[in-house]
């Protein structure tokens, strides 16, 4: 490194080693590289000479072949010689300023030169490489999700054409401040290769133009702007994110702005005088007379407007001028480095991009709208409805257990109060038994086992088993668990009670005839066999009950289990009473 006097110290902290960031205002000068290309063949066929010598890695010097005046020397950034590769161009011209904009800073790169210097063939190798690196860092930065997109733009007599939606035609710049500039097609970036691809596009899409109209290249800047946005992945609530975009500019050839004075003030009419470069030019030389304050013409062409936070603005500029070798384009390269002068002292006030929002909270509320949408279009019962329904259901099976447990309990009770007074009974009928009625009478007192008929039971050991029978089919009803089955098992001793009654009253008559018969009978006697049967018939008529019994129903089955006790009782007075008649 040669400190010549002209190398400013503010220029060596434009290449920070470390990323940059927060979100202050910083100051910085636009980084100016230039490159020097090597001969060409027609150039070296011509047997043109090498006008230029680079002492050191900043400074250019005009070889001067009469050795009259002294060299004029040139100092920038850094000057890049005929045998340095683009990837060097690209690390020490371009790089710091292009991944700026992966931190929420705006970024331009530009390229500036004649025609055939080599601008179109340095700008391909920094778009690769900056492709590369954002790329690399997107994979190395995993606590941040990044979204990119592309949109690209061509400017040629001062008509703004969309390259990748050429066909919408010339683009009308919008003066609303609040709107971008134009209404542009953004393409959102899948990965690198969707990137490059699209890249291609946009060149393929350049040189379409470019055959249509003789030297257009030459004469028309291409703007590529990748957009990057990145948001951290682990958030709640407030999202902060960086938002920037990176303008890869590839300008028309210099000459074109070289028939004008410094000042640009002595502007050429005609279709070779290119509006677009001339207000570029005069723009830099007026920001670097440290003129910010006063008039700059940004508005007085479409490049300069599109790119105003680029010149003296938001934003962290490189220039790599480029530069042929030979004698032959002296002049042209001494205006090219002329303008680099002037560009080298333009400060820019880069600042770091924060969008603040509510980003988390919007995309939460966004997927529950979208799911309630799809719950309401869906004819189908979602998951969650049936977890609701599957919750009440199990609710209904908890009290349904309840309450069968309470009714167990009741038919429990019920039935240990049925033992005691079948127990009650069975000691009163071994008293009884003693003394037994006559066998007409026994016969009719038989009980039948479900629905055997009653004349198959005849002897006093069947009808015993009967009777067993008859409390084991009590038991059993009452032990059921099944609603359905204990009010078939009513139904049963609802029969057996009817027969019951049916048979008192044969029984009676049988005896009525026979005290008759035998002339035993008494006044006393005959009133109260009439009393003893008509309480038969009303015991009878007391117990019918209506016949529909809504199974389920479990008010009706409590009932049915007390009046099935209440039955118990009638039947044990119904037969001691008649066992009252068999001792008469
Ligand atoms: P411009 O875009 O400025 O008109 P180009 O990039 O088209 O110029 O370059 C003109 C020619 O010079 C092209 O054939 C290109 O390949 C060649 N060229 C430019 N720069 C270099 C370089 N640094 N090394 C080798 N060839 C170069
Ligand atoms: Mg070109």
């Amino acid at each position: 490194m040669v400190g010549t006097p002209a190398t400013p110290a503010s220029k060596i902290q434009r290449t920070p080693s470390s990323t940059p960031g927060g979100s202050k205002v910083r100051e910085e000068k636009i980084l100016v590289t230039v490159r020097i290309r090597p001969l060409s063949r027609k150039e070296q066929a011509l047997y043109d000479l090498i006008a230029w010598d680079c002492p050191d890695d900043h400074t250019i010097v005009f070889k001067n072949p009469n050795q009259e005046r002294p060299a004029t020397a040139y100092t920038f950034d850094q000057v890049f010689d005929p045998t340095c590769s683009t990837q060097r161009v690209y690390e020490e011209g371009a790089k710091n300023v292009a991944l700026s904009a992966l931190m929420g800073i705006n970024a331009t790169i530009f390229v500036y030169g004649q025609t055939s210097s080599g601008k179109t063939f340095t700008m391909r190798g920094i778009t690769e490489n900056a492709v590369k690196d954002i790329y690399e860092h997107i994979k190395n930065t995993q606590e941040r999700e990044f979204i990119l997109k592309i949109s690209a733009l061509e400017i040629y007599n001062e008509t703004v054409i969309d390259l990748l939606n050429r066909e919408s035609g010339p683009l009308r710049l919008l003066d609303d401040p609040e709107e971008p500039l134009w209404k542009i097609v953004e393409e959102t970036i899948k990965d690198s290769q969707h990137l490059r691809h699209l890249i291609g596009i946009c060149e393929a899409q350049r040189q379409v133009g470019e055959t249509a109209l003789n030297d257009k290249s030459s004469r028309s800047h291409q703007i590529i702007r990748l957009t990057i946005e990145s948001t951290l992945r682990e958030n709640s609530g407030r999202v902060k994110s960086f938002l920037a975009s990176l303008n890869l500019v590839d300008l028309a050839g210099s000459e074109r702005a070289s028939q004008t004075n410094a000042g640009g003030t002595r502007l050429k009419e005609g279709s070779h005088i290119n509006r677009s470069l001339l207000t570029l030019t005069t723009v830099i030389r007026k920001l670097s007379g440290g003129k910010r304050s006063g008039h700059i013409p940004y508005r007085d062409s479409k490049l300069t407007r599109i790119l105003q936070h680029s010149l003296g603005g938001n934003a962290r500029t490189a220039i790599i001028c480029t530069m042929s070798p030979a004698l032959s384009h002296v002049e042209q390269t001494k205006n090219t480095l002329s303008f680099a002068t002037s560009a080298k002292e333009v400060t820019n006030n880069a600042q770091v991009n924060m969008v603040v929002s509510d980003k988390n909270l919007v995309k939460h509320l966004q997927k529950e709208v979208a799911r309630l949408e799809a719950e309401l279009r869906s004819p189908e019962p979602s998951a969650s409805c049936l977890k609701t329904l599957l919750m009440e259901k199990n609710l209904k099976i908890e009290e349904m257990e309840r309450e069968m447990k309470e009714l167990k309990r009741q038919r429990d009770i019920a039935q240990s109060q049925l033992e005691q007074e079948r127990k009650a009974h069975k000691e009163q009928k071994v008293q009884r038994n003693q003394c037994g009625p006559s066998s007409q009478v026994a016969r009719c007192l038989s009980f039948p086992v479900e629905d055997e008929p009653c004349k198959d039971k005849h002897t006093p050991e069947t009808r015993q088993r009967n009777v067993v029978g008859r409390q084991a089919m009590i038991r059993q009803s009452t032990t059921s668990t099944d609603p359905s089955m204990l009010v078939h098992e009513i139904r049963k001793l609802e029969q057996l009670q009817r027969q019951l009654g049916e048979e008192a009253n044969r029984a009676l008559e049988v005896l009525h005839k026979e005290v008759a018969s035998h002339r035993m009978g008494s006044q006393a006697t005959t009133e109260t066999l009439a009393k003893m049967l008509s309480e038969i018939k009303d015991m009878q008529v007391v117990n019918s009950v209506p016949e529909e019994i809504v199974i389920g129903d479990k008010a009706n089955l409590k009932e049915e289990i007390t009046r099935l006790n209440s039955q118990e009782s009638t039947i044990a007075s119904l037969e001691r009473k008649l066992d009252m008649f068999r001792n008469l």
